[in-house]
């Protein structure tokens, strides 16, 4: 039987392994790395390239969107001090999954999604409204879902252990880590 194929945006290996684990039986899952968010480099590459090689080992096609960090700046400009889940993570959030909706779109992909639901730290209800906004705008599926439901953020957590994957302790933007060395 066909599946769907789903375009899921992934934001590092530690979140998106136990995700790509639990859609597999129901889609054709395509990871899709966009993630202009991630300030420093050095911490861009080491987030995509765990990701990549955890894909890369399971056979899950992977695809890395060239990060626009200039206009990831630009539009979360004036956010620099919103405390995390503020306004900055709704700009942030839209930017990374308008972009997944659009090459889903551009490349005839029924669903699209992200993997960020799983982290405690983000707003699984925004996000579903997000992906709900633009499923209308570019007439595609919406993957709604709060990973980190039914101990899914505790199975993502064994895995990541298990995988030994890097595990990091910000979000991921310049903001973030500066409130982390607050
Ligand atoms: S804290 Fe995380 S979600 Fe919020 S703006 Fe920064 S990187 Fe994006």
């Amino acid at each position: 039987m066909n599946k769907p194929k789903l375009l899921l945006h992934i934001c590092c290996a530690t979140c998106a392994a136990y995700v790509l684990k639990r859609l597999q039986d129901d889609f054709d899952v395509i990871a899709y790395y966009y993630n202009p968010n991630i300030y420093p480099d050095e911490e861009y590459k080491k987030r995509f390239v765990e990701a990549k090689k955890y894909c890369l080992e399971n056979e899950i096609p992977f695809i890395e969107e060239v990060p626009d960090q200039e206009m990831w700046f630009a539009l979360t400009k004036g956010h620099e001090l919103d405390p995390e889940r503020g306004e900055r993570c709704t700009i942030c959030y839209r930017i990374r999954l308008e972009k997944t909706a659009v090459y889903a779109k551009d490349n005839n992909y029924e669903y699209f999604g992200t993997d960020l639901s799983i982290s405690p730290h983000k707003d699984a209800k925004r996000l579903n409204e997000i992906g709900q906004e633009l499923a209308l705008e570019y007439g595609l599926k919406h993957l709604s879902a709060d990973f980190k439901k039914q101990d899914g953020f505790k199975k993502a957590m064994d895995i990541s252990k298990c995988e030994g994957f890097y595990r990091q302790d910000y979000c991921g933007c310049k903001y973030s880590l500066e409130q982390r060395n607050k």
